[in-house]
């Protein structure tokens, strides 16, 4: 049993994932919370009563103290090792269950957040399940690079596929940022709390929206006319100054609402480019 969250310390942390002799597996991003004020601030953002699905269980470190706001915790773990130490911290929690699986393969069940110190080998291809899935709110853990590019502007470094197609169903917002030894091991990165909250999606049509930017963001710092005219001809670029967009401007320089416009003016040339 765990102290009370406003009084954990790293060290009960620490002594806890010693305890269990594990030799973690780098492969599988195997960095282990041990800074309480991580846990505080997830935890602060799960709404009580609701229904968690985590990615990731660990040693089930985070997994407890969800269990205590969250009506139900289902947790998921790639690891055996981990899920049969997991299962042991837990015991006893009866809101809770540990799925052994792949968390991008193992259907979720219907949940109203998913939280996750995420795996980094895993984060983009959990993004894009959390948006299929119409999850209500995330609550993620993820490299402060990644979570740059997820809340960046038009215009800026970071701006690209994964900003667009996440914005245009979520807002987002970075919580907080930790330093490496926050985590045992530590990693190389630092790592930021992101939230993502549900919002009406940009476009009704994510598999057109999710052509264009592919297409678009191969070439992000040339202009709109020369990306259209190579892939798609003149027609193409025709249709998109019909629709009111400056084909002069950069590609990454272009806003969700104008990919929108983009995406509905090249509805006929993208239905024949995706057969490429
Ligand atoms: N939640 C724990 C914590 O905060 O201490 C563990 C976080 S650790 C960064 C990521 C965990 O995800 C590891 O336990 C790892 O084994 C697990 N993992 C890696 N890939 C996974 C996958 N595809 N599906 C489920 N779990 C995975």
């Amino acid at each position: 049993m765990l102290p009370d969250i406003d009084v954990v310390t790293r060290d009960d942390l620490m002594r806890l994932i010693t305890r269990y002799r594990l030799k973690p597996v780098k492969r599988l991003s195997q960095h282990f919370v041990v800074d309480p004020a991580v846990i505080r601030d997830i935890v602060e953002h799960v709404p009580s009563g609701s229904r968690v699905l985590e990615v990731g269980t660990g040693i089930g470190i985070l997994t407890y103290y969800l269990a205590r706001v969250a009506s139900q915790v289902i947790t998921i773990e790639i690891d055996g090792r981990l899920v049969r130490i997991a299962e042991h911290v837990l015991g006893g929690l009866s809101n809770v269950s540990v799925i052994q699986g792949d968390a991008l393969r193992v259907p979720w069940p219907n949940t109203d957040v998913v939280v996750s110190n995420v795996p980094y080998s895993i984060t983009s291809p959990l993004i894009m399940r959390i948006i299929k899935e119409g999850v209500p709110r995330a609550l993620l853990t993820i490299q402060r690079e990644v979570a740059n590019r997820l809340a960046s502007e038009p215009g800026g470094d970071d701006y690209g596929r994964l900003s667009i197609i996440t914005q245009c169903n979520y807002s987002v917002g970075i919580l907080s940022t930790y330093a490496p030894d926050s985590f045992y091991p530590s990693p190389e990165v630092y790592s930021s709390l992101v939230i993502m909250t549900k919002k009406e999606p940009c476009y009704r049509d994510m598999r057109i929206l999710e052509s264009v930017t592919n297409l678009l963001f191969r070439h992000r710092n040339r202009v709109l006319r020369w990306v259209l005219s190579k892939y798609l001809g003149p027609n193409a670029v025709n249709a998109v100054i019909n629709a009111g967009i400056d084909v002069n401007a950069r590609v990454r320089q272009l806003g969700i609402n104008e990919l929108v416009r983009i995406a509905d003016s090249l509805r006929p040339f993208i239905n024949h480019y995706g057969n490429h």
